[in-house]
């Protein structure tokens, strides 16, 4: 098994990168269904859905654009509970047909806060893009209407998605190993 140490955890592999990639692959193809005429604006939430965003965009073939929101409402192993403002969101989202590209939907806080604003801000239509999801730890009634994989309720790291802010550039996703 492949263990690999960041800062005081150990994790081990779980999921490798051709796996992720054909998971991904798939979502961009229904989008690529569903959203054809929609010519949808696809936001992107940083910093940990970089690269689950980069990789889906290549598959996405409609017209459409992409732009960059920024928030955090997490603080190490555990959600701090806070969820901050989104900054960075200069397009006028009135009348159109938005996609929310997030790297994990955990609790659903963060997703729920930035449904929120977007309806508030006058989007037509919401859809929401993850890259995992851990539907166990589900808090909030939301619906994902793409989830490249579902997994368990474990602290991950890899493909976007840090440990204090090591481990994002790993092309696998790793599963911390319990003490
Ligand atoms: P939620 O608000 O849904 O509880 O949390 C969403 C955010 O928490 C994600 O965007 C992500 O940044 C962070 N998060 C949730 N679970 C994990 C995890 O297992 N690993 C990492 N690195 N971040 C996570």
């Amino acid at each position: 098994m492949t263990t690999i140490q960041i800062k005081d955890k150990k994790f081990s592999l779980s999921i490798p990168e051709a796996e992720i990639l054909k998971a991904v692959r798939e979502v961009g193809e229904a989008i690529n269904r569903d959203l054809a005429h929609k010519n949808p604006l696809f936001i992107c939430v940083l910093n940990g859905a970089f690269m689950f965003a980069g990789d889906l965009m290549k598959t996405v073939s409609v017209p459409c654009e992409i732009t960059f929101i920024k928030l955090s409402s997490y603080d190490g192993l555990y959600t701090t509970g806070s969820v901050k403002e989104i900054i960075g969101l200069n397009e006028s989202v009135v009348g159109r047909t938005v996609v929310v590209v997030e790297d994990i939907v955990d609790t659903g806080l963060t997703m729920e806060r930035i449904l929120d604003s977007l309806h508030a801000k006058g989007a037509n239509e919401i859809r929401i893009a993850t890259f995992l999801q851990k539907p166990d730890a589900l808090q909030r009634d939301i619906t994902v209407d793409y989830v490249a994989m579902k997994i368990p309720n474990d602290f991950i790291v890899g493909y976007g998605l840090d440990y204090d802010g090591y481990g994002r550039n790993l092309k696998d996703i790793y599963t911390v190993v319990p003490e």
